[in-house]
Parts: structure tokens; C-alpha cells; sequence
């Protein structure tokens, strides 16, 4: 190999009577590998041994340009949505060295990697992490939730999120108890930026104009149906991820959107937060965990997983059912002072525990039932509300009170009224 080209370089390769034009990956180029990789138009890599070729270098990689960490970006009219950063799809590039896709790009390139905005308004970027969603636990909700809170004191005119999809539903549902008089709109894509398929663009254009209307909750903007038309507003706390990979992975469960937005004109479909007061209350305790019922779960595996936890959501079977063989077990758990919530795996549908008799023990061993709550939208509610107070009545009173909307049951909502 007669010239050494650099990665990111666009290369033409001869070998024998073959050529293959490509992009030089990087990471291939060290002295100790004998296999140069490049990554052909049709996505493919392909890896040709440096002695058997000729390279011609027919463009050198752009160097990559500085940005400053947060910037503003003037665009239409006098008003300006804040991005604050978290990482996920939305923000991440194809890794040439693996194929393998990372956060790698800031919010303020992220911005720039969408023109239409600027037809919008103006973009102010805070970047607070960037990371995949994967890797958030409940540290990160209350650094967000002290970051949005204080730009709402400032009186921003709106708030996007991008975040990672896998798990942007905890994180909007725990902003909605953290965070409260202000709106939040989370986004994300399936699909990272710098694919010609990104969902990315769609989805960012539709969450910023959601983020300029009066909504004063967190919310959810994601793509609403498979070709790139609309997205559905999901209330922060009652949506989930419901598709490893299609762009439709959001839904609303157990209800419907609360509003559909089309480039820049967003519908109300039902009744959702104005913005008032700002109020921050970002105490949470982090050890609740959740468990899943399963044939076969002992009371071992019970046992342990309370052992270090200051409250458990349970998903259950069916109505919100375990084996009548734990029933003991939790009841001593809650005897303990730690609260168990029951949720259930259907996910669609309330918890009922009058119907069977499991039901009926459950409930008199004092298992705590939020109607159709979702499970995640339970363990980080049940994380807030012990991080409020460790008494078990109070416990069950906030835990029963529909706080943030996350709770739709009508009937158990009348028996609380
Ligand atoms: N694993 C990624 C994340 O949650 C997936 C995504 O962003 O879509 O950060």
C-alpha cells in the first residue's frame, strides 16, 4: 500500500483487477493490523489486506469542527426553545470502527443538524450529560430536574429534552412528580441522526413546537404512524416504549394521546396541564426495586431482593396476582415498613384484587394497588413519594393520589375522591 490514508478519508482501492470505493474506517490503520476497513456506499465494511492493494485518496476527511458546549442558534421570531442534552439515539453517530452507534454528537450539533428550527425560533442549548438511556438512574432525574427547573424560573419560552428512547419513559414519568408547573417535552428517535432514515428531524421539529404551546407537564413527542406525517404528545407518565425498534415505539397505554402535532401545528385531543408556578420537588429515595412474577419465583429470591430495599413494585400476573405461596412472605415485608405496590405485566388494564381469592389475601396483607397505573410510572413514583416520608399510612395516601395524571382508573378515581 503505497500512501496512507486517514480515517474519514474517501478512498478508491485496487485489488487485482477489482476496485472498491470507500470510507477509511477508523482504528484500521495502526501499524499491527495487516487489514485495512472501509466502509463501502451500500453500508457494507470491507476489510482487504494492506499488501495486496493500491489506495488512491480521492477526498480527505473534513476536520471536525470545535463547538462550543452551549450556544444559541437565532432563528424566526422572538421566541427561544432551550434543548437540554441528555445523550440517546437522537444525539449519537454511526461508529465508523464498529458499526455500532454512540452519543457523540452535543445538543448545539444536534440543532445545527435540523435548519428547519430556525423557521421555528431560536435554539438555546444546554447540554447536562450525554450518554446513552441505558446508563440513567435516578441521580440524573434530579440533576435534570434542578437543571429544567431553573430555566423555568428563568422563563424560557419552552423545553426539549432529547433523550435516549430506551429509557425515556421512567425519566418523563419521574419529572412529572419531580417537576411541576412547567412543560417538558421528551424526545427521542429510533434511528440515530446522520441516517438518511433518522426519525430524529421529524421528531425534534414536532417536540419544539409542542415545547411553544402553554402545555406545563412532561410530556413525550414521538413519531405518531410510520411514515414521517405526524407525532403523537404522550403524557410523560402514562406512555411507553412498545417496540424495540419501530418509530412508532411510543404509545399511550391503557388511554390516548393527549395531543398530535404536525410540523408546526399541534392539535389538542384532551384536556392536559397549563403552566403555572414552577415547583421543584426533587427528593427521591433510589432503593425500590421492582419484580416481576414469575412461575417458579420463591420466596428466597423475594426475600433477597427486599432485603436491601426500602419498598418493591410488584408486576404481577393477570389482575395483579403472585403465587399464593409469597403471600407470607410479603406480608411480613410490609410488616417491616416497606410498602408493596402491586402493578401487573398486562400492562393494559387495571389491577384488581377482589376478584380472586389471591387477590383477596394480597389486599389483606396490605399490598398497595394503583388501579392502571403503569409499572415504571409506579417505581418511580413509589421512589419519590418514600423520598417525601418513610410513614406507611402516608405512603399509601400519596402513593393512592392521583398526583400528575398518572393515574386514569375512573373508578378507583372515585373511590378517592
Ligand atoms: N439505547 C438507546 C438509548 O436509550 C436507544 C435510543 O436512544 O433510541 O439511549
Amino acid at each position: 500500500m503505497a500512501k496512507t490514508p486517514e480515517p474519514g478519508d474517501l478512498i478508491r482501492v485496487t485489488k487485482g483487477k477489482t476496485t472498491y470505493t470507500g470510507v477509511v474506517m477508523p482504528g484500521t490503520l495502526s501499524g499491527s493490523s495487516d487489514i485495512l476497513i472501509i466502509k463501502l456506499s451500500n453500508g457494507y465494511n470491507i476489510g482487504l489486506n494492506k499488501d495486496e492493494i493500491e489506495v488512491e485518496i480521492l477526498e480527505k476527511a473534513a476536520p471536525p469542527l470545535e463547538k462550543p458546549e452551549s450556544m444559541r442558534i437565532s432563528g424566526k421570531g422572538n421566541r427561544e426553545v432551550v434543548l437540554v442534552g441528555t445523550g440517546g439515539t437522537i444525539a449519537s453517530k454511526v461508529e465508523y470502527r464498529t458499526g455500532a452507534v454512540h452519543p457523540a454528537l452535543s445538543a448545539t450539533e444536534l440543532a445545527e443538524s435540523v435548519p428547519e428550527l430556525r423557521e421555528i425560533c431560536s435554539i438555546r442549548t444546554k447540554p447536562v450529560f450525554n450518554i446513552l438511556s441505558e446508563n440513567i438512574s435516578p441521580s440524573h432525574w434530579v440533576t435534570l430536574a434542578e437543571e429544567i427547573y431553573r430555566l423555568a424560573e428563568e422563563g424560557v419560552d419552552g423545553i426539549v429534552v432529547p433523550h435516549g428512547t430506551d429509557t425515556m419513559h421512567y425519566t418523563a414519568a419521574a419529572l412529572s412528580f419531580m417537576l411541576s408547573g412547567t412543560g417538558m417535552v421528551f424526545v427521542g428517535a429510533q434511528r440515530s441522526s446522520d441516517r438518511p432514515s433518522s426519525d430524529a428531524h421529524l421528531n425534534l421539529i414536532e417536540a419544539v413546537s409542542t415545547a411553544l404551546t402553554d402545555i406545563g407537564e412532561s410530556v413525550v413527542v414521538m413519531h405518531g404512524e410510520s411514515s414521517d406525517s405526524f407525532a403523537y404528545i404522550h403524557r410523560g407518565n402514562r406512555v411507553r416504549k412498545m417496540h424495540t425498534s419501530a418509530r412508532t415505539a411510543f404509545r399511550t397505554i391503557n388511554g390516548s394521546p393527549l395531543g398530535k402535532v404536525e410540523g408546526s401545528k399541534v392539535e389538542w385531543l384532551k384536556p392536559y396541564r397549563k403552566q403555572s408556578e414552577p415547583e421543584l420537588h426533587a427528593h427521591l429515595k433510589e432503593n425500590v426495586v421492582m419484580l416481576q412474577a414469575f412461575p417458579g419465583l420463591t420466596t428466597e429470591i423475594l426475600e433477597k431482593m427486599a432485603e436491601n430495599a426500602q419498598g418493591i413494585v410488584i408486576t404481577g400476573t393477570g389482575l395483579g396476582h403472585v403465587s399464593s405461596s409469597l403471600i407470607p412472605a410479603i406480608q411480613e415485608i410490609i410488616k417491616e415498613g416497606k410498602p408493596v405496590v402491586m402493578t401487573s405485566q398486562c400492562l393494559y388494564g387495571s389491577v384488581n384484587l377482589n376478584v380472586y381469592e389471591t387477590g383477596r389475601d394480597l389486599q389483606r396483607a396490605g399490598v398497595i394497588t394503583l388501579g392502571d397505573i403503569l409499572p415504571e410510572t409506579a417505581l418511580v413514583k413509589l421512589m419519590w413519594v418514600l423520598g417525601r416520608t418513610a410513614d406507611m399510612e402516608e405512603v399509601r395516601k400519596i402513593m393512592k393520589t392521583n398526583i400528575a395524571g398518572e393515574i386514569e382508573d375512573r373508578r378507583l378515581l372515585r373511590d378517592l375522591e
